[in-house]
């Protein structure tokens, strides 16, 4: 976590925060299969956004769009001082690179390295892609460990833990590479259900101290609780935004009231 994350408090963010997320007229295609038809929406600075929606209404994609895993056919993406255009292609790798270092993703399952101990695992990527010192790294790999509850996992192996823990060294893995944006694909739904809230809780913590988060989710009370945008997703478009007040106890659409109501 950088300086500026570590420093901010979630007052954040005012209606004044900065963007740092500006997504335009984003599309994307699986062969005939039109899945992203043109998604617009900004994420301020210091905030968190969750993504709901029916199954296969693109939210995944969404998320992995801007983390480039699946590289858009069209539109903009800006994350901090940025800004990819999708539509003038081929995007060069180097840019690509560049964008995709500044998000950092946590997965459904954990993706560990089996082999390798939990600090090990949080090691990895900053020793390969940064090129820091190792000892300055374990000093933090450590600090992150404390911060999700770990630090006495610090040489046990991922098979060693439960599944809600293996979830937290994810998120210590992501966090390990300081990126601008922090990434959550449905990170509690593969969890047994008294595995969710500890998982759930660290993320609570991420967003109180400021960390800038998109987070898709079926876990409507997390979204009310901690989201400060709630972007409602539908057959590939964004149906509806707002506030959790408005989306999730208001909502306009039909589609939007349906589907909450399976949920709540
Ligand atoms: P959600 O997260 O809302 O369930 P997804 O973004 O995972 O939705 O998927 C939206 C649609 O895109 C689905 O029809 C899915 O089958 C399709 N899709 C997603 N990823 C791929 C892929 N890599 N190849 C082909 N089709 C995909």
């Amino acid at each position: 976590m950088t300086d500026t994350h570590a420093s901010l408090s979630k007052s954040a963010p005012t209606p004044s925060a900065p963007d740092l997320v500006t997504v335009s007229g984003l599309q994307k295609s699986f062969g005939d299969n039109h899945v992203l038809r043109g998604i617009d929406f900004t994420v301020p600075s210091g905030s968190v956004t969750t993504i709901i929606g029916p199954s296969g209404s693109g939210k995944t994609t969404i998320l992995r769009c801007l983390n480039a895993l699946d590289v858009p056919d069209a539109g903009e993406i800006t994350i901090g001082d940025g800004a990819v255009d999708f539509s003038a292609r081929p995007v060069p790798r180097t840019l690509l690179k560049r964008y995709q270092a500044q998000s950092g993703m946590v997965f459904q399952g954990h993706n560990l390295f089996p082999h390798k101990t939990v600090i090990e695992n949080i090691l990895e990527g900053p020793l390969i892609v940064q090129k820091r010192g190792r000892d300055e790294l374990v000093v933090e790999a450590e600090e992150l460990l404390r911060q999700v509850g770990l630090a006495e996992k610090r040489d046990q192996y991922p098979h060693q833990l439960s599944g809600g823990q293996q979830q937290r060294v994810g998120i210590a893995r992501a966090l390990a590479l300081k990126p601008l944006l922090m990434l959550f694909d449905e990170p509690t739904s593969a969890l047994d259900p008294e595995l969710v809230g500890e998982v759930l809780e660290v993320m609570r913590d991420l967003a109180t101290q400021g960390w800038t988060m998109v987070v898709v989710t079926h876990e409507i009370r997390f979204a009310q609780k901690v989201a400060n945008q709630v972007l409602f997703a539908d057959g590939g478009t964004v149906l509806e935004k707002g506030t959790p007040a408005e989306v999730i106890g208001n909502p306009k659409h039909a589609r939007t009231k349906q589907f909450l109501r399976r949920l709540l």
